[in-house]
């Protein structure tokens, strides 16, 4: 067999993921974070949802930046956010572009529940996007990316593991 056949080859291992044509299972990419949202990442590795405050003018900010927006102050804390908000808006990947993310999937912009004009970004699960509304009530999953990519491995990324992913909430 040479390297393309095995390359089209459908492996999967013992959970069913769909292994790439080395023979290991694609890792999912891994958030890559900066200097303004590393602390966020580290809450999320805990299964704690933030949000940025302006530690001057209290008004609430996502994602992370150095900036308030409204009094331009550059002091900022973290607050317990709700981890829960409202589908504002989805798209449907039916084409598969990595092999850690086997399409179709969803992904939602959520307007959180914190304040105005605050969006995080996130797979749906649990869900079929058929069902899916504008408005529709939906809180974050903690979700585990697995163990580290090897050494070159194509994926990216730090050393946080988990991300946020959105769910629907009675
Ligand atoms: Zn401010």
């Amino acid at each position: 067999m040479n390297r393309t056949q095995s390359l089209r080859q459908d492996v999967r291992d013992q959970d069913g993921r769909r292994r790439d044509g080395r023979g290991a299972a694609a890792p999912r990419p891994r958030p890559g974070a900066d200097r303004d949202s590393a602390y966020w990442w580290e809450a999320v590795g805990e299964g704690r949802f933030l949000v940025q405050y302006c530690a001057d003018c209290r008004t609430p900010r996502f994602p992370a930046r150095e900036v308030c927006a409204v009094c331009l102050s550059l002091e900022w804390e973290w607050r317990e956010g709700t981890g829960t908000g409202t589908v504002d808006g989805w798209t449907v990947t039916r084409r598969t572009f990595h092999p850690a993310f086997e399409a179709p999937y969803t992904v939602l912009r959520v307007a959180l529940d914190d304040g105005p004009a605050l969006y995080c970004w996130g797979r749906l699960v649990g869900a079929d996007p058929g069902d899916l509304r504008r408005g529709q009530p939906v809180e974050a999953v903690f979700t585990d990316t697995g163990p580290a990519p090897g050494a070159g491995a194509p994926t990216g990324g730090g050393a946080f593991t988990k991300v946020v992913d959105w769910r629907p909430r009675e």
